[in-house]
């Protein structure tokens, strides 16, 4: 008889994360089947552009913290950014993430509204925007929602407060982080958050509670992936302290897979930092759980610029090289890209609905 899986409490998440071998592979089956149930084989494209490296924050885990002084800084031009929203919106992706490291002077707010605006302009109003531009104020969220952002990607990075704070200076407040998503909520805003899996002093239990964090503040989008060390920064310093590549790699698949199961209807990504953990992980992502993949867009001159961890990949690649291997990614994953669609969460209508 096939396994069911009854993921309520902490413990029963802790099991299922620590399950290996057969175990873990019918676990996996298990989530693309409510995957495939439930969102069905349709992958969506968000075209990645890594708008900006500057930041005044200054992450322990992050390689373009503020207070690493070997970053070469850059921002990119609007025109290029254009550009690269125009390529998006030519070759079908249905939407963009525009990232970068946190500012939050009057400048750059303005210079955000401006810039969605124009891309609202160049595709006619038919592209998505998603914006992760770290935390912000009420007003500042609000201009960006009316010149047209409709999501917003602001990852808790660790559910836990106390995790939280050893990942992050004095100076940086979980509960602001936490303000910020019931924020974005507020305006209406399709609202993902994630964390990172498998970093220094994070124990099975912060795990299950990351998962049931997203449940219960009823998110509609998910990005997370591996922690991967960055030499250039402070939590460098346990790197001997971290699981194995593979043990980082089959934890996150149990994470990805428990989420699916344990929230049907979100958008799940499957991230970079899971291919580049692990040469086929991006795939496997897409083939148990994750439904929307971030093909990277952003100029390349800047690419190696935006260094948050090691071994990143994507650095070299061309757009059009970038659009054939996701394309050959996603059909090995057994799926489907849905060309010229937004790919909106159904988490956020039916709570909508609620
Ligand atoms: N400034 C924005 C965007 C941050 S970069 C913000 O604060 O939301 C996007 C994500 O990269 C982060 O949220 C973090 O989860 C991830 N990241 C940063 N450093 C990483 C590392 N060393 N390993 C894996 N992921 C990392």
């Amino acid at each position: 008889m096939k396994e069911t899986f009854n993921l309520q409490t902490s413990e029963q998440i802790v099991a299922a994360l620590q399950r290996r071998g057969p175990q873990a592979k019918a676990l996996q089956e298990y989530a693309r089947e409510i995957k495939l149930q439930s969102v069905g084989n349709q992958v969506y494209l968000r075209g990645l552009i890594e708008y900006s490296n500057c930041c005044s924050k200054s992450c322990y885990y992050c390689g373009i913290r503020g207070g690493n002084p070997q970053v070469h800084r850059y921002t990119v031009s609007t025109e290029e950014t254009l550009e690269a929203a125009r390529f998006a919106y030519e070759n079908g992706f249905g939407s963009i993430v525009l990232q970068a490291g946190e500012r939050n002077d009057k400048a750059y707010t303005q210079q955000i509204e401006k810039l969605l605006l124009d891309i609202d302009k160049i595709s006619k109003g038919e592209l998505g925007i998603t914006l992760s531009l770290g935390e912000q104020n009420r007003s500042t969220l609000l201009r960006w929602k009316q010149a047209g952002a409709k999501r917003y990607l602001l990852r808790i990075e660790a559910s836990d407060p106390t995790l939280y704070a050893k990942l992050h200076p004095a100076d940086h407040s979980y509960q602001k982080r936490l303000e910020c998503i019931d924020l974005l909520k507020d305006l209406n805003y399709q609202v993902g958050t994630g964390v990172m899996i498998g970093l220094p002093f994070q124990t099975y239990e912060n795990l299950a509670q990351d998962l049931l964090f997203f449940q219960k503040r009823d998110i509609d989008m998910i990005g997370m992936g591996p922690y991967i060390e960055h030499a250039q920064t402070p939590l460098y310093a346990y790197k001997d302290q971290l699981l194995s590549i593979e043990e980082r790699y089959i934890l996150s698949l149990n994470m990805l897979a428990v989420l699916r199961i344990l929230m049907p209807d979100i958008n799940i990504a499957s991230t970079t930092a899971m291919g580049s953990l692990k040469k086929e992980g991006r795939e496997e992502a897409i083939r148990i759980a994750a439904n929307v993949i971030m093909p990277n867009l952003t100029p390349f001159s800047y690419r190696e610029d935006y260094f948050l961890y090691q071994d990143k990949i994507c650095i070299n690649e061309s757009n059009a090289d970038s659009k054939i291997n996701i394309e050959a990614l996603v059909q090995r994953a057994g799926c489907k890209i849905a060309y010229h669609a937004h790919g909106d969460s159904h988490h956020f209508f039916n709570r909508q609905k609620r």
